[in-house]
């Protein structure tokens, strides 16, 4: 204790001696100095990596919400910002609409003409929609290249306007671009806040069934949702599952419509037609299944199976005498594209014993539009081997003269719609005049369906129509009811002139 005594009182001695004052001043300000150089050092430090730490925070919330391929929101940001955008919206009591719009076929243009291609159609999409709506309004990419939209205060009808326009302008801008596919189209499916009461998972289902009815129904269109597709849906969902089976099972069948010589009343050909019994659903009708099979892939197996059918037919007609007939098979747009198309056509004929010139393929008039540079390519091949070609429903798929002149066909089909007003009805008369005149300018033979009395064959006749097919000759018959058919057209090609159209309604 005496030894700190000492210490303490020598260094107070030492520290109140005026020549160590000044330095410890000194000291005593550099320590401070010092301190506080310290002290706001850290805060900057602290402040720049609150800066960051927010700066990362935000870009990791956009990055959470927005699409990078598009810039648009993504899923997750749709979900929050639909929600408060809804919830408001009904404390208003105004309606929306919510639009969910899709490109067509994208697996097929991603397999075909490269993901990079997929992709630039994304996000033309993407820009094309985000462009033509208002600020307001919400556009999200729900997934891959499935775009979802909000529009506040918008009617029903005022969707619809609004999901067209998208659609025709995405189809105006891939014009002719993509090899091969003719343009790239989109579907839209559309509901309203009211309609799917103000609840987000509602309209989120209420969109995707209409979407997927738009699809069905040939895609490249809008289509509203309606109350009970749902129900729809599911039996068309059975049907697809059926149809699987169908072929196995024997259920589908091939019937026949005669072709007449309009000139000699001379049958010349028929047109094959599919017909699907069903155990428990009945007779399904090619407008139904037909589309079915074509989303599904079937198609292609199916097509095969009935052209094989109608071959083999032909070879029991001619066998039984009547060698200069012709057998007519619809062709769908998925076979046309089909790689191995004329292959197979090729195979159906040497197995069957069948000339080319016995067979004539139908093939839509929008289906040779929209199937490109592949579904040309094949008609030529298939041209070039002596297989003749009708352009089918001729008249509703505006063709223009410069158009048809492309295509490597032979017949040109009126389309029964413009066949049926005939010849009461001006506009038809002046449709069918002028389609037969097209036609006939570019050596195409002429073939008229749908006629159904004797007046419109008469008339079509006096057109220079070449040939028809129709309910007034006969509706579409089982082969056996074909044979019997043949037996009595020909007995009444016996009796005068005047008779020769019996209407034989079969
Ligand atoms: P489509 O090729 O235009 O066939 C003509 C349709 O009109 C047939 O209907 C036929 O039964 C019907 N029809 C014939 N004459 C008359 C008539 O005088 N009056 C009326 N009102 N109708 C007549 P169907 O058999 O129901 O076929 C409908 C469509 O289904 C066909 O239209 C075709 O697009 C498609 N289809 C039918 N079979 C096949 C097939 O084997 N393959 C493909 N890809 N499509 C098929
Ligand atoms: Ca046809
Ligand atoms: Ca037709």
């Amino acid at each position: 204790l005496h030894g700190c005594f000492l210490i303490a009182s020598s260094v107070s001695i030492l520290l109140n001696s005026p020549a160590i004052r000044p330095i410890l001043t000194l000291v005593t300000s550099c320590l401070w100095f010092l301190a506080i150089s310290i002290i706001a050092h850290g805060a900057n430090i602290y402040e720049r990596t609150e800066r960051r730490r927010n700066q990362a925070e935000l870009a990791f919330r956009k990055l959470a919400i927005e699409d990078t391929l598009t810039g648009t929101l993504n899923r997750r940001g749709f979900l929050a910002q639909a929600d408060s955008v809804i919830r408001q919206l009904e404390l208003d009591a105004a309606d929306g609409g919510v639009l969910e719009i899709d490109i067509d076929n994208l697996k097929t243009i991603n397999d075909v003409a490269g993901t990079a291609i997929g992709d630039e159609l994304i996000v033309r999409l993407g820009a094309i929609i985000s462009r033509a709506v208002r600020k307001s309004d919400i556009v999200a990419r729900l997934e891959a290249d499935r775009f979802g939209v909000i529009l506040r205060n918008a009617s029903l009808s005022d969707s619809c306007q609004v999901a067209e326009k998208f659609l025709s302008v995405f189809r105006e801008s891939n014009a002719a671009e993509i090899d091969g596919f003719g343009n790239a189209t989109a579907s839209a499916g559309i509901s309203s806040l009211k309609t799917g009461g103000y609840d987000l998972r509602n309209l989120l289902l209420q969109v995707d069934l209409a979407l997927r009815s738009a699809k069905t129904q040939g895609r490249n269109r809008s289509e509203i949702y309606r109350p009970g597709e749902a129900i729809r849906q599911s039996e068309t969902l059975k049907l697809a599952f059926e149809l699987q089976h169908a072929l196995a099972r024997d259920q589908i069948s091939i019937v026949y419509q005669p072709q007449i010589d309009l000139s000699s009343g001379r049958l010349v050909g028929a047109e094959a037609l599919a017909r699907w019994e069903h155990p428990s659903f009945g007779r399904v009708p090619p407008d139904r299944f037909i589309p079915l099979a074509e989303s599904n892939g079937h198609i292609i197996s199916i097509g095969t199976w009935i052209m094989n059918s109608a071959c083999g037919q032909l070879r029991l007609w001619i066998e039984a005498g009547h060698s200069n007939m012709t057998v007519a098979v619809n062709v769908s747009v998925h076979q046309l594209k089909d790689p191995g198309f004329v292959d197979v056509v090729l195979k159906t004929l040497t197995a069957n014993e069948v000339s080319p010139n016995g067979l004539v393929l139908e093939i839509t008039e929008s289906v040779s539009m929209t199937s490109g540079d592949i579904g040309i390519e094949t008609m030529r091949k298939l041209s070039s081997i002596g297989i003749r070609i009708a352009l089918d429903d001729f008249g509703t798929g505006y063709s223009s003269l410069s158009y048809l002149r492309l295509l490597p066909c032979d017949y040109l089909k009126i389309d029964r719609s413009f066949i049926m007003d005939l010849p009461g009805n001006l506009d038809a008369v002046s449709i069918a005049r002028a389609i037969i005149g097209m036609g006939r300018s570019l050596g195409l033979k002429i073939i008229a369906e749908g006629v159904e009395n004797q007046e419109q064959a008469e008339f079509l006749q006096s057109l220079w129509c070449e040939e028809a097919q129709g309910y007034f000759y006969s509706r579409p018959l089982s082969p056996g009811e074909f044979l019997a058919w043949i037996q009595s057209w020909a007995d009444a090609k016996m009796k005068p002139a005047k008779s020769l159209y019996g209407g034989q309604n079969g």
